[in-house]
């Protein structure tokens, strides 16, 4: 069997092996805190549930139509015109089985070859391997640390913009920093964007994990949901990553394409799902509440418990539920250098403490110097916070 050419650039979330190195120091008998996968260990919020079985019981069970069940592109209109001053229509929304599967619809729909496309790194891994599987060039810009907060490093993204730069990702309420776009960073971005005549695919994924105050959108300042596709998930808002839920949202142009790739690939996004989805944007807003206070906890006592760790420093994000700390000094003194993958192994080994690092969110930019990890607390309880980070604490005094 011959296996096609362009597979080769497929890239992968490799997260994923991290999870099965993850397993096997636990067949072997050994402890493990598992801060490396960005899923919830909490129940999927009561009123999606039996929204979805009433819904199976009725018999929602056939083919509906490819862009989704019209109350739920409704809803979804509408949610975003609450909460973004948008003036969207069901026409403006493509269901989707998962937010992930936007981004390639986006780039199949919107991508020639050879175009480039800005992309943030670190960032969400899927964005680099769907642009170089389907033909495109990636334009890493970076995101920085700056103060207490992360941020987008405008001024580099200025620079990496070239007459072929036709698309920009964004993703605001970042992976894996939690970085996100000040007010006038938004106006700036929208500046840039409306300067160089780009389209954006806006990920905000984690837009309603969010702690403190209320969360802002590109898409609220003039003209740009005009250039904008927005992706939305349940998955993260819901506790309902494995139900395969999300959406498109853009102009009508666009979703009609995004449509039109959905008849060619999934049909149609499983229907009782989009039922239960309806009933968790319209119904009792308790569940995805209290999933906001508890990832609140969380980070609060991690975030605590690393900047009290000998060579690591950890910014506080206001969003998302990752943590990027920086481990340069830890990792320097333990004697790894920049040898990630050693260190990683290491404290698995020792501690039984379970991460991504930096090389699992895009390449290496030049001149990169500090060291990062990323640890989700999505998927670990409070306690097991507490133990796991007490013994990377530990072994940093060691
Ligand atoms: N975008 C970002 C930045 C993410 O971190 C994720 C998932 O981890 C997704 C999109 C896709 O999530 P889903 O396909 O579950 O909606």
């Amino acid at each position: 069997m011959r296996i096609a050419d362009h597979i080769s650039k497929l890239g992968t979330e490799t997260a994923f092996a991290v999870a099965a190195k993850a397993a096997a120091h636990a067949a072997a008998g050994g402890r493990v805190y598992p801060f490396h996968l960005g899923d919830l260990n909490m129940p999927t919020v009561q009123t999606v549930q039996e929204a979805a079985v009433r819904a199976m019981r009725d018999g929602k069970t056939g083919y509906c139509p490819p862009a989704g069940i019209p109350p739920l592109r409704d809803a979804l209109a509408q949610d975003a015109n609450g909460k973004r001053g948008t003036a969207y229509s069901m026409e403006n929304v493509s269901v989707q089985p998962g937010g992930k599967p936007v981004i390639a619809k986006f780039l199949m729909a919107l991508m020639n070859p050879g175009d480039e496309v800005l992309c943030p790194n670190p960032g969400f891994p899927i964005y680099e391997s769907q642009i170089e599987f389907l033909g495109g060039k990636v334009l890493p810009y970076p995101i920085i640390p700056a103060g207490d907060r992360f941020t987008f490093d405008l001024d580099a993204l200025e620079q990496c913009v070239t007459p072929k730069t036709r698309l920009i990702i964004i993703n605001d309420y970042h992976n894996p920093t939690g970085a996100e776009l000040s007010a006038a960073g938004r106006e700036r971005m929208a500046a840039l964007i409306d300067r160089y005549n780009l389209t954006v695919l806006l990920d905000e994924a984690y837009f309603e994990t969010h702690y403190d105050n209320k969360a802002d959108s590109l898409v609220s300042l003039p003209g740009m949901a005009e250039r904008s596709v927005l992706l939305y998930t349940f998955s993260k808002k819901f506790a309902m990553t494995g139900w395969r839920l999300g959406a498109a949202l853009g102009p009508k142009a666009i979703i009609d394409i995004f449509n039109k790739i959905n008849v060619n690939y999934e049909s149609c996004t499983c229907q009782f799902v989009q039922w239960g989805g309806l009933e968790g944007l319209t119904g009792d807003q308790s569940g995805p509440k209290k999933i906001v206070d508890t990832l609140r906890e969380r980070r609060d006592v991690a975030v605590d418990i690393l900047n009290d760790t000998p060579g690591v420093a950890c910014i506080k994000p206001n969003a998302s539920f990752y943590l990027y700390p920086d481990v340069t000094e830890l990792m320097a003194r333990k004697g790894f250098g920049d040898n990630y993958d050693a260190f990683a192994e290491d404290v698995l080994a020792q501690t039984g403490v379970s991460f991504c690092t930096r090389l699992h969110f895009g390449r290496p930019l030049p001149g990169e110097t500090r060291r990062y990890i990323r640890l989700a607390f999505s998927g670990i309880d409070l306690a097991d916070i507490r133990e796991g980070l007490g013994k990377l604490r530990r072994y940093a005094t060691r």
